[in-house]
């Protein structure tokens, strides 16, 4: 008779494999952290009631990670660990007591660190310059990606000490993290490219990182706190606080909420206090890390095979709610992408808001997760920003749950949908499909893209209801007569719409090769096209080798271009844009002024703001040479403050940086 415990320690065991490479070699996991951790939990709890059936290969006994190919492989100087965790306060009282017992002290040090969710790397330097980066890989063998890292702009080349006194050998330890937003610009860009999405900031942040080409990581807005330290010869600091103090002096980024406090208690309380206040931050966090202050008391205290004694990570509780999937509706993007969303009923409510639906991305995400229509499910905001549906409870199944299916046919035109090699998302191919019309022309008219105000998806419905437009050009050959009889549309909204329409004959040449929506050709790129060849015809008669000579062009976006300018109804669209007198050239124009207005200026922004969703202020300001970044620092001129501002406002009213109020932020674009 096999023993039951050993046959579900098995389980777990394999399991838990199978996600730690889903994880951390296809950054693409299939279940939560939350399940992951309740699995990891269950098998440390049974290894340790049953030690007989202990094995050091066990997910419990090894840092996780693996090796990619394509990358050389670097043994780091001293190991890089895991950390154990604690999931509640009972949890880090009982840390404690094990570090005093060890210790025989009656209260210790700590510091008390945010846990950035992000991608543990090692960093090396010699006589103060940047030599060498790595992944933590298993712990012991890490990856070289040193031509990635050097392309996140936070990390430091060359230290203050490189001058003055520099150290043969500095390792520091840091977590390489995405900003929520860029996380979810890069996953709209992926969805409308058919392309799988990430499923959280983390595992996107580990995909940009381990790219062959540095080049796409420097497109990912990549960016990086430094935590500690590994090796080091030639520097003796007694304690973690001194060292952070001392880092940050080097030039290092270091998280601002570090914090050194007396007992655990205080700990406790810091803890606490960030799980209410986490969703201020602009980068994602899954809990803080306490760690021993005293650099002698962490060596006497040592490590286990995984985790070292002296620090514990306390792991927020994960926003979760169970509710029914009542129905899996299909629509259809711009490019034809196929998307299915969930519908739940009741809604639920989650970190904040109330979540009535949730993208589920492609079908074979909806396989993977066993998820079905009619099914009680779990619903978890992926780190905080969008709600995720992370699996179902087959448990609470009636019987009448049904298997979605992906259609065959367009659900707007009734076109046969394709897969195309390569790609999860399933496409409408039909270029005049109703929906992917009626995205382009929301696309077209946005604000980054022709700024056609009052071409919203109400307009643009009456508009193809109607037989008006069948493409963008179409819109400028519209009348006031025919807007008037539109249903809803008086005769001043029909005046100012078609004066916006003529007025967006002078957008850029960048604007318009935006608005175009060819694939892959965001603001950034279009922007560097519009730049280096200055006409559209220039850009047209463009050779691959051509487009790639141009900054942020690789061979994906060069190949999307040139077959965009090769396919006639397209080039017959822009013939008929320039007849109509849509600008095709760069400059000469009030271009240029704007562009000077805000350069050399650097914003962030916090809080919401009511005209502008943060995508549309960005290229706001970018349209006008200024730069946004995500957080406040000496260098910041403005800080844009919307409703609900996040803890970016103290930090500016401490470095004095100047504020400007959303009237005030329109007031200085209109200038
Ligand atoms: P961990 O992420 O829980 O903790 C260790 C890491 O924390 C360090 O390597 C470091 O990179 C990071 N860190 C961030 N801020 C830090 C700070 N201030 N000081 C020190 N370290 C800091 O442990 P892990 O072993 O890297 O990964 C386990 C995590 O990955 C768990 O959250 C687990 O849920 C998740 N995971 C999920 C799946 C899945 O399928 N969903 C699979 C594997 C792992």
């Amino acid at each position: 008779m096999p023993d039951p415990i050993k046959t579900r320690i098995d389980l777990l065991r394999r399991q838990l494999e199978e996600h730690n490479w889903r994880y951390y070699v296809l950054d693409d996991p299939i279940i939560s952290d939350s399940e992951y951790d309740r699995l990891l939990r269950e098998l440390e709890s049974l290894e340790a009631a049953y030690p007989q059936y202990y094995d050091p290969d066990s997910p419990t006994q090894r840092v996780g990670g693996a090796i990619q190919a394509g990358f050389t492989t670097v043994a780091h100087k001293e190991p890089l660990y895991s950390l154990a965790n604690a999931f509640n306060t009972e949890e880090l009282a009982a840390f404690d007591r094990r570090v005093r017992t060890l210790t025989g002290l009656e209260q210790v040090e700590y510091v008390v660190e945010l846990k950035i969710d992000g991608v543990a790397v090692s960093l090396i330097y010699e006589q103060g310059l940047f030599k060498q980066g790595a992944t933590r890989g298993d712990g012991v063998i890490g990856e070289n990606i040193s031509a990635n890292l050097r392309t996140i702009r936070s990390l430091p080349l060359r230290l203050a000490c490189h001058d003055n006194g520099a150290l043969p050998l500095l390792e520091v330890r840091a977590e390489v993290f995405m900003p929520k937003t860029a996380f979810v610009q890069l996953n709209e860009r992926r969805e409308q490219a058919g392309k799988p999405v990430f499923a959280n900031p983390r595992n996107a942040a580990a995909g940009s990182l381990r790219q062959l080409d540095a080049k796409v990581t420097a497109g990912r807005s990549l960016d990086l706190f430094v935590y500690g330290t590994g090796a080091v010869d030639g520097l003796n600091i007694p304690s973690h606080w001194e060292w952070l103090q001392w880092l940050k002096e080097q030039g290092f980024k270091i998280n601002p909420h570090n914090k050194l406090v007396r007992g655990i208690e205080a700990a406790i309380e810091y803890c606490l206090a960030w799980q209410e206040r986490r969703q201020e931050l602009s980068y994602l966090t899954d809990g803080l890390v306490i760690k021993v202050n005293d650099l002698q008391l962490q060596q006497e205290l040592g490590a286990t095979a995984k985790n070292p004694r002296w620090a514990i990570a306390y792991k927020f509780p994960a926003e979760q709610a169970e509710t029914i999937l009542k129905e899996i509706v299909v629509t259809v993007g711009r490019t034809g992408v196929l998307t299915p969303t969930a519908l739940f009923d009741p809604p639920v409510q989650l970190a904040g808001t109330v979540v009535s639906r949730a993208v589920l991305h492609n079908e074979d995400i909806i396989k993977a997760r066993d998820i079905r229509i009619g099914d009680v499910v779990r619903v978890e905001k992926a780190g905080d920003i969008i709600p995720e549906v992370v699996g179902s409870i087959p448990a609470q199944r009636t019987g009448h749950e049904r298997p979605f299916e992906m259609p065959k046919l367009c659900p707007a035109c009734g076109a046969g949908v394709i897969r195309l090699p390569g790609e999860v998302a399933r496409r409408c191919p039909n270029a005049s499909c109703p929906a992917r019309l009626r995205e382009s022309l929301l696309h077209f008219g946005s604000r980054g893209a022709m700024d056609i105000q009052g071409l919203g998806p109400a307009v643009v419905d009456q508009l193809l209801e109607k037989g008006l437009v069948a493409n963008v050009a179409d819109l400028y050959e519209l009348t006031e007569s025919q807007l008037v009889g539109l249903p809803r549309l008086g005769e001043k909204s029909a005046a100012n719409l078609i004066a916006a329409i003529e007025n967006s004959k002078n957008n850029s040449l960048a604007k318009l090769l935006f608005a175009l929506g060819i694939r892959y050709v965001g603001a950034t790129a279009a922007r560097a096209l519009a730049e280096h060849f200055g006409h559209m015809n220039a850009l047209i008669a463009a050779s691959r080798k051509e487009l790639l000579a141009v900054a942020g062009v690789g061979n994906k976006i060069a190949t999307s271009i040139w077959n965009f300018f090769h396919e006639q109804r397209n080039l017959e669209t822009i013939e008929r844009l320039a007849a109509v007198g849509v600008k095709m050239v760069t400059g000469d124009s009030a271009e240029p002024e704007i562009l000077k207005k805000l350069a050399g200026l650097s914003f962030v922004l916090t809080g919401t703001l009511d005209a502008f969703t943060r995508t549309e202020a960005k290229a706001a300001i970018e349209d006008r040479g200024g730069i946004v970044t995500n957080s406040i620092s000496r260098q910041t001129d403005f800080l844009v403050v919307g409703k609900n501002p996040g803890s970016k406002l103290k930090q500016a009213q401490t470095v004095g940086t100047t504020l400007l109020t959303e009237s005030e932020f329109r007031q200085m674009l209109a200038e």
